[in-house]
């Protein structure tokens, strides 16, 4: 459509190598500071590269509590085990994302006075979905699932999604998206706010097609991705990716009008 200035927008916003899948991430940021822990419910310890107010900490515990119920509620199964929750100044360069997860920990960036902004609710039911993956699901996901799904799942809470808003309602660059060049192996590469929305407009579709039920029991699955999806849907991702397209076109037309 606008190849220039979309080549320019990614390149302005995709400064580093990292990207939240990435191996070596944990470890890196881990290494960037001193970590103090300075609060702990007994399941999740808050932890932190500096002092932070006694309230600002009890603050990210209790929306710890409340994400985890959602997102328990949402897979209908709960997280096991103790969380560790890591407020960062400053994530490796080229991070970037507002967050990153594992199994057993969750990166997220903070403001100056370290205590929750209105989004970060948000942004930490997005990285439960991440730890909940990472504890239950064997097989290893692509970026395009992993960042749809804990987007899709996030954006629930705001309304988008099957029922809702269209994911892509307020994203503003979208007019500049080249469809020839939307791929699922090559979405990492994009700025992460657009990428993450894209994805989560294909899990949209994924679940509207197919039902809850039968996205979670992908779940179950080993082996390669493509090979489960396949078993799973019975059709492969290219068909998905051709018909993430479509709906991404549809949206462009929608606002550029007839
Ligand atoms: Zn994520």
């Amino acid at each position: 459509m606008r190849p220039a200035l979309f080549a320019l927008l990614v390149l302005a916003g995709c400064a580093g190598p990292w990207n939240p899948l990435d191996d070596g991430l944990e470890a890196k940021t881990l290494r960037t500071e001193r970590w103090v822990r300075v609060d702990d419910d007994g399941t999740t310890a808050i932890l932190a590269p500096r002092s932070v107010r006694g309230d600002v900490a009890s603050s990210w515990l209790s929306l710890m509590r409340d994400a985890r119920r959602d997102v328990a509620e949402w897979f209908g199964e709960p997280l096991s085990g103790r969380l560790n929750v890591h407020l960062v100044d400053r994530f490796p360069e080229g991070f970037e994302a507002d967050g990153f997860s594992n199994a057993e920990r969750l990166f997220v960036r903070c403001n100056p006075d370290a205590a929750p902004k209105a989004a970060d609710r948000d942004l930490i039911a997005h990285e439960i979905v991440h730890v909940f993956l990472a504890q239950r699901w064997k097989i290893k996901r692509p970026y395009w699932f992993e960042e749809g799904l804990a987007t899709y799942i996030e954006g629930e809470r705001l309304g988008y999604g099957v029922g809702g808003k269209s994911l892509s309602a307020d994203v503003v660059a979208l007019d500049m998206v080249d469809l020839s060049m939307l791929r699922f192996d090559t979405l990492h590469t994009w700025p992460p706010r657009l990428s993450y929305r894209l994805a989560a407009v294909a899990v949209a579709a994924v679940l509207e097609k197919w039902g809850k039920a039968r996205v979670l029991s992908l779940g179950t699955q080993t082996g390669s991705f493509e090979d489960a999806w396949a078993l799973t849907f019975g059709e492969t991702t290219k068909l998905l990716e051709e018909r993430w397209r479509d709906a991404v076109r549809l949206e462009q037309r929608r606002r550029t009008g007839p």
